[in-house]
């Protein structure tokens, strides 16, 4: 569930803590945006193809990093970690479930989808639904390092996205409606995070 990818995103940014810790706060927001945006495809396009790419973000999060090693600044690291975050995330929808209504149930053949190769891949299910006590229990620990080492607005980022991901967790069956479509949840994470970085 997004609350998972904006954890794992905000994770990659933990290293420039001891790296370079004056970026590491942005990087971080960098990390939470990068792990969301593959999910705007659910408002424009092909969900979990249009802004997924889990080749080709490589070829572009790759040489970004390599940039943000050789010219370190805020615009490098924050480029090259919400490259990084993006990728992740569309490697990540192929490990949990098909990008269906419903799921959890079996059938579901759309993981995410490979444009180098021009086809969906199956979904893996090691995470068997977005929603499921599973990932919940990534979200958690994919956040603890954002609560526990950063402060500020990561901090309250990542315990909004806690938040949000246990009524999330507790009513996803129930709202089978919601994948597809943008969820009411991913609304208030957006306008909460528009709210915090204006400060
Ligand atoms: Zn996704």
């Amino acid at each position: 569930m997004v609350t998972t990818h904006a954890a794992l995103g905000a994770l990659v940014a933990a290293p420039l803590l001891w790296l370079a810790p004056e970026l590491a706060p942005a990087a971080a927001l960098a990390g939470a945006a990068g792990g969301v945006f593959p999910d705007a495809d659910m408002l424009v396009g092909v969900h979990r193809k249009s802004l997924h790419y889990p080749d080709y973000y490589w070829l572009l999060a790759v040489p970004a990093v390599a940039l943000a090693a050789l010219v370190p600044g805020p615009a490098t690291v924050a480029a090259a970690v919400f490259l990084v975050a993006a990728a992740l995330h569309s490697v990540s929808d192929w490990l949990g479930g098909a990008s269906d209504t419903r799921p959890w149930e079996p059938g579901g053949r759309r993981g995410v989808y490979f444009h180098a190769g021009d086809r969906w891949l199956p979904p893996r299910r090691w995470v068997r639904y977005d929603g499921a006590p599973e990932d919940l229990a990534l979200t958690v620990a994919f956040s603890v390092p954002a609560v526990a080492l950063f402060g500020g607005t990561v901090r309250t980022l990542a315990l909004g996205g806690l938040a949000l991901a246990v009524p999330y967790t507790v009513a996803r069956k129930r709202i089978p409606q919601l994948s597809g479509r943008f969820p009411a949840a991913v609304r208030v994470a957006a306008a909460l995070l528009v709210r915090l970085v204006r400060r």
